[in-house]
């Protein structure tokens, strides 16, 4: 009878190891998709010289560069700044 028990207590601590065991990788996966990481990196004004979020800047490819800027006012002034010289 003791026998029994204990056969059925290493069977259980194997199953707990085993839980334990996958659960880290459930983690993992849902920490790769997981909404925080989306890619936001600073990008420089070349007209004032701020630094702004790349999802809030406004692009504009200006022969086959791209430049992002803060405002369309900074945009116009830029693209004014290139066809004056
Ligand atoms: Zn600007």
């Amino acid at each position: 009878m003791i026998r029994i028990l204990f056969y059925i207590l290493i069977i259980w601590g194997i199953y707990y190891l085993a839980k334990g065991y996958f659960k880290p990788k459930e983690e993992k996966k849902r920490k790769q998709t997981s909404p925080w990481q989306i890619e936001d990196e600073l990008v420089q004004d070349p007209m004032c010289g701020i630094y702004i979020p790349k999802s809030k800047a406004i692009k504009a490819k200006i022969k086959g560069k791209v430049y992002y800027f803060c405002s369309k006012e900074c945009k116009k002034k830029y693209i004014k700044q290139l066809k004056g010289r």
